[in-house]
């Protein structure tokens, strides 16, 4: 299949400010507050999103290939586009016009954080875990009380993130929290092995009170089927552009070993492409909706190949790697890839979700 339209457009947007500091963006918070307005000024943010809502158009596939392109740079920066481009998404599909036209048009310039706080949704749908948010009805409003562990993009200068809350019900609300709010409050970064400019924390969520102007969806079980395949497209950006650019130095330093090395390096770099083909056509023609376990099978596959692409370009390096230097960038991408199983939907809880589709006959 050939590559979207829009992709050469946006790799041809200068990214040299996301190469030059991904060291620093990986290792500190040296930054963090600059990467959004970075991706805005670029207009990365606007790929996939109608022209008539401030979008520059495009699709999905558009959108992923630009934050695999930044991935090729800085995972950091990759993961921020990332939060912020899905939450952009969760908008999109949200009935509430009302936040669309509060956010929308900052969200896409970069000038506010949108964060999205859905894996904790994720994995309750799958029946791994609770909710993490409990919500009280008090008339058309909510009183919602709890913790959210784990959220990216919080910048200092202002977010806002989604989160499902627990009804008394049983039933689960997507909602938006907003650091202005009362109530809500960020803690200080979490202390990560790397991706530390990336404005991870955790949110305190104290008896903040809700109007339904706050209510992206009103049930969680209609909305995260829903968006799942963007949410997990564009997520993919990630593993493919960090694959590719290590494939691509493995070619480069295969010197002596490259009558070992390039033949294994043109078969991973043709299944990555392969992947990458597949899930451009499935999200072309929609099939991910009905279809969650061919998607659940890229990710995984796409995973297993950045870990064998990493492993190649380490071959291709050999000692060097392992000198500060004369090359930063491969312990910097081995620790990035590192992050790529864990994310939520992780490898285990696919491996899980696939296991009980087949014991379904679904799958
Ligand atoms: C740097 C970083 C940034 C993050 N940013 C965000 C963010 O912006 N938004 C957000 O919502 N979350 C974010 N997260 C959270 C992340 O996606 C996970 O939800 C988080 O790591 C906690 O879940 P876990 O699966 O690791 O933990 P646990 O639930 O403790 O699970 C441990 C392991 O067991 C597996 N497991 C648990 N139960 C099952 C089961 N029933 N079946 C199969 N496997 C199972 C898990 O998948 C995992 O591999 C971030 C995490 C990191 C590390």
């Amino acid at each position: 299949m050939n590559a979207p339209a829009s992709i050469s457009t946006s790799v041809a947007t200068d990214l040299h400010w996301f190469a030059e500091r991904a060291e620093a963006l990986n290792n500190s918070a040296e930054h963090a507050e600059d990467v959004l307005p970075e991706l805005g000024r670029r207009d990365l943010l606007r790929i996939g999103v109608p022209a008539a809502l401030g979008g520059s158009g495009g699709t999905t596939s558009d959108s992923l290939e630009a934050i695999a392109a930044v991935a090729e740079r800085s995972l950091t920066a990759a993961f921020v586009f990332w939060g912020q481009r899905t939450f952009i998404e969760y908008l999109l599909a949200s009935p509430n016009e009302g936040l669309r036209e509060r956010w929308l048009a900052d969200l896409l310039a970069g000038r506010f954080a949108g964060a999205t706080g859905l894996s904790n949704a994720m994995k309750y749908l799958s029946g791994i875990e609770a909710l993490q948010l409990t919500a009280r009805a008090q008339g058309d409003r909510l009183r919602v009380d709890g913790r959210l562990p784990w959220v990216t993009n919080l910048r200092h200068a202002g977010f806002a993130a989604a989160a499902a809350v627990q009804r008394e019900d049983g039933g689960a609300a997507i909602v938006a929290l907003a650091d202005s709010q009362p109530g809500v409050r960020r803690s200080a970064d979490l202390d990560l092995v790397a991706l530390r400019g990336s404005n991870t924390a955790a949110i305190d969520v104290d008896a903040v009170d809700l109007g339904p102007e706050w209510l992206i969806h009103e049930d969680a079980r209609t909305f995260c089927p829903a968006v799942r395949p963007a949410f997990l497209a564009l997520q993919l950006g990630m593993p493919i552009g960090l694959a590719r650019v290590a494939l691509r130095t493995a070619r480069e330093r295969a010197g002596s070993a490259h009558a070992i090395v390039l033949p294994k390096v043109a078969e991973v770099s043709a299944e990555v492409e392969a992947q990458a083909a597949a899930l451009h056509a499935g999200l072309a023609d929609g099939r991910f909706v009905a279809d969650a376990p061919t998607l659940f099978r890229i990710r995984i596959r796409l995973a297993e190949l950045v870990q064998s692409a990493l492993g190649l370009e380490l071959d291709a390096t050999g000692g060097r790697a392992y000198l500060l230097d004369q090359n930063r960038e491969f312990a910097r991408r081995w620790v990035e890839g590192a992050f790529v199983p864990v994310i939520t939907p992780s490898l285990t809880q696919l491996q899980g979700e696939l296991a009980r589709h087949a014991a379904q006959g679904q799958g």
